[in-house]
């Protein structure tokens, strides 16, 4: 009984671990499958080992011994066998073993690989039994010796000597953990054969057998099924959460835009007018930076759910990085205001005349740190500093913005670029902000495959530097033609005074925003709101130029313009006027064919420039 121990204990451990892997719901894949017969083969093996043993201990000299023997010996190759093709399925080239039986194109080879198997086995199970098999026994120890058992260990050897050229072949892969029990029972089996043959009551061949099993039981790539389904049920419903998060956001976005384009607009209005007192002026200046900041937060939580979302897409066109430089530097002037801080802007001038990126996005990065250095400095200077670094048809831009304001703590850098994270909260009260825009601007950097880096002195001030990479465009391709002209130039142009708008919105409030900011330039103002009414209306009247809002109930503005197009000698700019300003927006529009696009909120200088654009023929 005693040189059954090891066989006793491995029964038990190999029992434990089928209970546990067949009760597993698990993927039906080839590796699978081989594992699940190795599994059975490793049962029956101890089982017809120690009763071989057990026969032969008793009487060497019965059939029933003699059988069993044999049996053994036929048991222990099915197991190298099996192994064998374990090895050779999770090492084949087209290494598609995991795969889900019903998904796997390289079944076929699996299969005729299997049948080749299985003839060898067949073969070798004959000649087992043909050849001559001796039985020693002293009824304390017994072992097998003859023709078939050293057949059957060559066929042993010769399956190990597969295995290493699998090893050897797959060096690469030589690491992969799938591959220890192949090399554990190189070592494991070799000692065992020897200790066997040096004492042979110690019987520990199959044992090592049924270690490998257990061992390659936590190697085999075998995920719990139940698990994942439960994540991807899971992940399912978090992502529709998400999207209706993303969706509720944008409809708030775009109903927070209508009211907030009257208050605006009506602000801008009354900021022209001349007889206006001065506090009154004052007032209105406040609405306009109030409203700033809300279209601000609002811009931001729609950008923020958008990338969380992974709905922000990087839109490449070609752009002037000068220009860009330019407007960066005066929007930061506007920012510093009457403080006494000195704006030095140093660019390089080896950056290429035109570049290929998403310029909205590269701008609003640098726009963001820049704001927050001309808002957390109290005096002092703001350095923009912009470099660049040339190779192949790559320009990487390294944009650096210095200031000596009031700095971050070094503890607390980590936690600048958490969503709604301001710091320093309590010295910072008078400074408006949300804590979007560094979430925001290191989200934007990484789509953009950039680099953002911030090193800052408490007290001293800090520095931003953004290195993102943007395509050289070819010299000979055109910019837009973006010239702008100054209102006060366009209130005064004969060319644009007198010239007739139709604007077409559902919404009255909007109408009026839209006829009140117009009638500024001089301009005569018809509006409807409706898509038919003013299919209606152009039948009748040649306007100069369209404003159509895309919302509308029956009709949208995108039909309309669709419809006006329809006939051939409509030739009308339209402009599309929408609350929909997310990114994106702007190009799906152009692509549709309308001529130009607004956001709601109006933002006078774009208004400028349409204007300019389509109604002054100089
Ligand atoms: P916001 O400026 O709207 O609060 P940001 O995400 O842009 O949000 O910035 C997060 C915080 O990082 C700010 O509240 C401020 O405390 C700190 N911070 C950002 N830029 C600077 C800077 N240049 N100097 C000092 N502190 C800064």
């Amino acid at each position: 009984m005693s040189s059954l121990f090891f066989q006793i204990s491995s029964l038990f451990y190999i029992a434990l671990i089928a209970v546990i892997y067949f009760s597993k719901k698990k993927y039906d894949t080839i590796e699978n499958r081989t594992y699940s017969l190795l599994i059975v083969t490793t049962i029956i093996t101890l089982i017809i080992d120690m009763a071989s043993v057990s026969a032969a201990l008793v009487n060497p000299d019965t059939i029933l011994s003699a059988f069993l023997c044999k049996f053994y010996l036929v048991c222990i190759i099915a197991w190298v066998i099996t192994f064998t093709y374990y090895i050779l399925v999770i090492s084949s080239r087209k290494n598609s073993g995991h795969v889900k039986i019903k998904e796997n194109k390289n079944l076929p080879y699996f299969k005729n690989l299997f049948y080749v198997f299985l003839i060898m086995f067949i073969v070798i199970y004959l000649l087992i039994f043909i050849l001559p098999l001796y039985i020693f026994s002293d009824h304390r120890k017994m072992y097998t010796y003859g023709p078939s058992a050293v057949f059957s260990y060559s066929i042993a050897a010769i399956c190990i000597l597969m295995w290493l050229g699998c090893l050897f072949s797959n060096i690469k892969k030589i690491r992969d953990k799938k591959y220890l029990p192949a090399f554990a029972f190189i070592v494991l089996g070799g000692t065992s054969a020897f200790i066997q043959s040096t004492f042979p009551d110690i019987l520990l061949v199959t044992s090592a057998a049924a270690f490998i099993t257990v061992l390659t039981y936590f190697t085999i790539e075998n995920p719990d099924v139940k698990m994942i389904e439960e994540l991807n049920i899971a992940k399912t419903q978090a992502e529709k959460a998400n999207n209706a998060k993303t969706d509720f956001l944008s409809n708030m976005s775009h109903e927070i835009r209508t009211p907030l384009n009257a208050i605006t607009g009506f602000s801008e209005a009354l900021k022209e007018e001349s007889d206006l007192p001065e506090r009154v002026k004052e007032d209105v200046n406040d609405i306009l930076m109030a409203s700033d900041s809300l279209l601000e937060i609002v811009n931001g939580v729609l950008d923020i759910s958008k990338i969380e979302a992974n709905k922000l897409e990087i839109i490449n066109n070609n752009y002037s990085p000068y220009k860009m430089f330019n407007d960066l530097t005066t929007l930061t002037k506007v920012r510093i205001g009457e403080k006494p801080i000195e704006l030095i802007v140093k660019i390089d001038e080896t950056i290429p005349k035109v570049l290929y990126g998403d310029h909205t996005r590269v701008k609003q990065v640098i726009l963001n740190i820049l704001t927050n250095a001309a808002k957390y400095t109290k005096e002092g200077h703001i350095i923009f500093k912009v470099d660049s670094l040339i190779k192949g048809d790559i320009c990487r831009l390294i944009v650096s913005v210095e200031d000596t304001g009031i700095g971050i703590k070094r503890d607390k850098i980590d936690k600048l670029f958490d969503k709604f994270e301001r710091l320093d909260e309590d010295r910072n009260t008078t400074i408006e902000g949300t804590g979007l825009g560094l979430a925001i601007t290191k989200k934007l950097v990484q789509l953009m495959h950039g680099q953002l880096v911030v090193q800052s002195i408490y007290g001293k001030g800090s520095k931003f530097t953004v290195s993102i990479d943007q395509k050289i465009a070819t010299s000979d391709v055109k910019l837009e033609d973006t010239m702008e002209v100054s209102r006060e130039e366009l209130t005064k142009d004969e060319d644009v005074i007198g010239k007739s708008v139709l604007v077409v919105d559902d919404n009255k409030l909007n109408i009026k925003v839209a006829t009140r900011l117009l009638e500024e330039y001089g301009i005569t103002v018809d509006s409807c709101m409706s898509g038919a009414e003013c299919l209606e209306k152009v039948k009748s009247i040649k306007y100069d130029l369209i404003f159509m809002d895309d919302m509308m109930p029956r009709m949208s503005g995108t039909e309309t313009f669709h419809k006006l197009k329809e006939d051939p000698n409509f030739n009308t700019p339209v402009v599309v006027l929408t609350a929909n300003a997310i990114a994106g927006m702007e190009e799906k529009y152009l692509g549709e064919g309308f001529n130009s696009y607004l956001s709601k909120p109006i933002e006078r200088k774009a208004l400028d420039n349409v204007i300019n654009k389509y109604l002054n023929n100089q």
